[in-house]
């Protein structure tokens, strides 16, 4: 009672002192930049974030929760306010999407950028919000990355940043050539495919992941040299990319994996890969999650020595997912939600 009764003085506080300023300073989707090549840790050590970092006027964004949950901080959104509380130990923090005004313990400050909301994703700033919190912040230029917490050295930085620097991810664009895969629409499945593992390569590339490709452009690829690729350079797994189609239609994501226990990278088998790569697929993506299935009679999957999956990102033949998958965007994130997967997968 005695919290809630503090969050609502807060927030008429807050709302009387948005209103007195006449010159608001709204965010919106395009007035930010996305920061590809910046790392943050928290006390030393990489942070799988749900979305890249992004700046505004200079200042770096992150995920709220996400970040200062880590230091046993509170963040607490309401949608219905455009209110952000973040509280830790005896600081309450209380921020309003696209403005700079902030009260930190009731007193009111201006922040040099607002706080945004990003496909439900709350980014503060994270300088403020440290400094606010007491937390040390390091910036290290030359290497581009944030370190919140215990103090590091740059080489520590450095070695820190890059955790899956050296491991060996093979990605198989389903398909190519005159082997097209579904057709719907006037919509090839190899196509679909082969530009999700472009933008997937770009992705794990910005990891220090060593990326091959069982092709780059629109062409045949035997299946038994997909998987012999991934043997042959002793990855530590092969992530084949395909697309469904069926007469029911049917929505939804899968993935697929041959019923070996025997074999293991990284302490994980095929299976393991397939429920970790399948779970950040369909959440990130929001898509139906049909499961994980178990295939003997897929040449790929059958004839690779390393951990290997398909993902069926989704139906072609469903009108609603192939109008997202027809958008660079929804390609785009559905590359993200199988970085998140393969990155999950190598810790
Ligand atoms: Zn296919």
């Amino acid at each position: 009672m005695k919290k809630a009764a503090k969050i609502t003085t807060l927030c008429i506080l807050l709302l009387s002192i948005a209103m007195l300023f006449t010159i608001v300073s709204f965010a919106n989707e395009n007035d930010y930049e996305t920061l590809k090549d910046v790392k943050l840790l928290v006390n030393g050590r990489i942070i799988q974030l749900e979305r890249e970092l992004i700046a505004i006027n200079g200042r770096i964004l992150a995920p709220a929760r996400t970040v200062f949950a880590q230091f046993g901080a509170r963040v607490d959104w309401y949608p219905e306010y455009n209110l952000v509380n973040i509280v830790k130990d005896n600081t309450f923090i209380g921020m309003f999407i696209g403005q700079k005004t902030v009260a930190v313990n009731k007193i009111v400050k201006e922040m040099d950028c607002p706080p945004v909301l990003l496909r439900g994703t709350v980014m503060v700033p994270v300088r403020f919000v440290a400094d606010a919190l007491n937390i040390d912040v390091q910036w290290f230029g030359n290497i581009k990355v944030a370190n919140l917490g215990s103090i590091i050295t740059e080489e520590e930085a450095s070695r820190s940043a890059k955790p899956y620097s050296g491991k060996i991810v093979v990605i198989d664009p389903g398909h190519g050539g005159y082997e097209t895969g579904a057709v719907h629409g006037g919509i090839k499945e190899k196509d679909l495919n082969l530009d999700i593992a472009l933008r997937l390569e770009k992705l794990l590339k910005n990891e220090g992941i060593i990326v091959y490709m069982t092709r780059k452009d629109d062409r045949y690829v035997n299946l038994y040299s997909r998987s012999g690729l991934a043997n042959s350079v002793n990855a530590d797994m092969l992530v084949s990319i395909h697309n469904n189609a069926d007469w029911y239609n049917t929505s939804g994501t899968m993935t697929l994996y041959y019923p070996e226990t025997a074999m293991k990278r990284n302490g994980i088998t095929s299976k393991d890969l397939a429920a970790i790569i399948q779970k950040e697929v369909s959440s990130y993506l929001g898509t139906k999650n049909i499961g994980i299935i178990s295939r003997t009679n897929l040449a790929v999957l059958r004839t690779s020595k390393v951990p290997a999956v398909i993902v069926e990102v989704g139906y072609m033949t469903n009108k609603n997912e192939l109008k997202k998958l027809s958008t660079a965007e929804y390609r785009q994130k559905a590359a993200e939600a199988i970085r998140n997967g393969i990155l999950k997968a190598l810790r």
